[in-house]
């Protein structure tokens, strides 16, 4: 299916403490993909997420990263790392920075850019996501569902060969969800290759490529969205799909 993949999980487990979290996984997303990861609260869809970049350690199995096994620790893994960016349901931008200078920061520290491409660059990733009128603001003069795509903004300036989304509309107010979810569709259509956990089956079914279900730590679903929407083939999902939707 995937002919280029960029992601690879392979046989992947975890458990914390005696809860097995992630069960056998095996996912992979290819280069331009989007892959949206639904289930219940609890299923294991934000430790799929963070696995993905080693924010959480995995006991066994392998991750690649555009064929690269992720190593455990060292500077080997912070490189990867820094190929994938992520997007939270909580923005963590720094407070006592500008908008431009939270976008700025991590390709001047980490990418060693100049102060002036770094600027240069972050305001024309705050034109793309629609906030280059704010550039010098601090976060809390915005409304959440601009700071989260300052979030964004900040993710794409360390030029990331994929995104990693967190339920990144979840805390939003409803009239700020679409500002955030268009975004996210013309990403997706400029050829971003994206994993994206959310509840917005309205993304799922216009932006994604496949659909993946976990329940209970396992990926029981993996499937294009208009099949999976319209024929959901477990139990589990069924279940889950007659409650949201
Ligand atoms: P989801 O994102 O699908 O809601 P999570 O990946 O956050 O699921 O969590 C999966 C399971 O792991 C849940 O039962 C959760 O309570 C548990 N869990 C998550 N993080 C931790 C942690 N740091 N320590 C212990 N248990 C955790
Ligand atoms: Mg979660």
């Amino acid at each position: 299916m995937a002919v280029d993949p960029l992601i690879e999980m392979r046989d992947v487990n975890k458990h914390y403490g005696k809860l097995h979290v992630l069960k056998d996984i095996n996912l992979t997303v290819g280069r331009g993909e989007v892959v949206v990861v639904i289930g219940p609260s609890g299923s294991g869809k934000s430790t799929l997420c963070r696995a993905i970049n080693r924010l959480e350690p995995v006991e066994s199995g392998t991750i690649l990263l555009d064929g690269h096994p992720l190593p455990d620790e060292g500077r080997e893994l912070a490189k990867l790392r820094a190929e994938v960016g992520m997007v939270f349901q909580s923005f963590n931008l720094f407070a006592h920075k500008t908008v431009l200078a939270n976008v700025s920061l991590a390709p001047v520290k980490v990418r060693k850019r100049s102060r002036e491409e770094a600027d240069r660059r972050s305001r024309e990733l705050l034109e793309r996501v629609g906030l280059l009128a704010h550039a010098d603001k601090y976060p809390a003069q915005l409304s959440g569902g601009q700071q989260q795509r300052v979030a964004i903004a900040r993710a794409l300036a360390m030029e990331p060969k994929a995104l990693l989304f967190d339920e990144p509309t979840s805390a939003l107010d409803p009239e700020m969800i679409n500002e955030v979810l268009e975004v996210m569709q013309q990403l997706a259509r400029d050829g971003m290759t994206m994993v994206v956990v959310t509840h917005e089956m309205g993304f799922a079914r216009s932006a994604a490529n496949r659909v993946v279900f976990m329940a209970d730590g396992r990926i029981v679903e993996d499937r294009a969205p208009e099949e999976f929407f319209t024929a959901p083939r477990s139990e589990r999902a069924k279940d889950f799909l007659s409650k949201i939707l």
